[in-house]
């Protein structure tokens, strides 16, 4: 006999591409206008814990909430003009939705679209997240010029022991990622 079984080979994303496309899927319901976040929490058995995006919270009529940066330092903290006073990060919402149902995040693995703001790698180490895969997608402009933000990520990673790994787009294994890379500079 030639064959025993009925089946011929077929391609499967690897887990870090399966969870970082999940991710990204995710960042699209984000009400940001301008930076769309994605974020799952994984266990050790490559199961979903939760996940989440960047967005206000739920049951409200967001359409009063501005989802844009303020255009003027003066504006920063203007309810109507500030979105930063209403946007709960991805990662935090990943882990609110799973505390929502009674989930436990404890020990599971976090697969961002970008990398963590240090607020949310410290609630994730708290919600016993203890290891981060990003992309370089929507690397925080802020962020990775100001070495004050730079120093402060360092010394929480340094002192909680939280892995962190950036994973560049390019290395992710799909046609979605491909197509999303030609639009950006990086
Ligand atoms: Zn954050």
């Amino acid at each position: 006999m030639s064959h025993l079984w009925n089946r011929v080979a077929i391609e499967r994303p690897d887990w870090l591409t399966q969870f970082i496309l999940h991710a990204f899927h995710c960042s699209l319901r984000s009400h940001d206008a301008q930076t769309q976040c994605g974020a799952v929490l994984v266990d050790s058995n490559n199961t979903i814990v939760s996940d989440g995006y960047n967005g206000f919270v739920r049951d409200i009529d967001d359409t009063k909430l501005p989802n844009l940066r303020p255009e003027h330092p003066e504006d920063y903290g203007n309810p109507s003009l500030d979105k930063y006073l209403f946007m709960i990060h991805a990662e935090h919402n990943a882990i609110l939705n799973a505390a929502r149902q009674g989930k436990s995040t404890l020990g599971s693995t976090a697969y961002v679209t970008g990398e963590p703001c240090c607020n949310c790698l410290q609630y994730m180490w708290q919600a016993g997240v203890y290891e981060v895969i990003y992309t370089n997608d929507n690397k925080a402009k802020m962020t990775k010029n100001n070495p004050n933000y730079r120093k402060t990520f360092d010394l929480i990673v340094e002192l909680t022991g939280i892995k962190v790994e950036e994973v560049p787009l390019s290395k992710i294994n799909s046609k979605f990622i491909k197509s999303k890379l030609k639009n950006l500079d990086i």
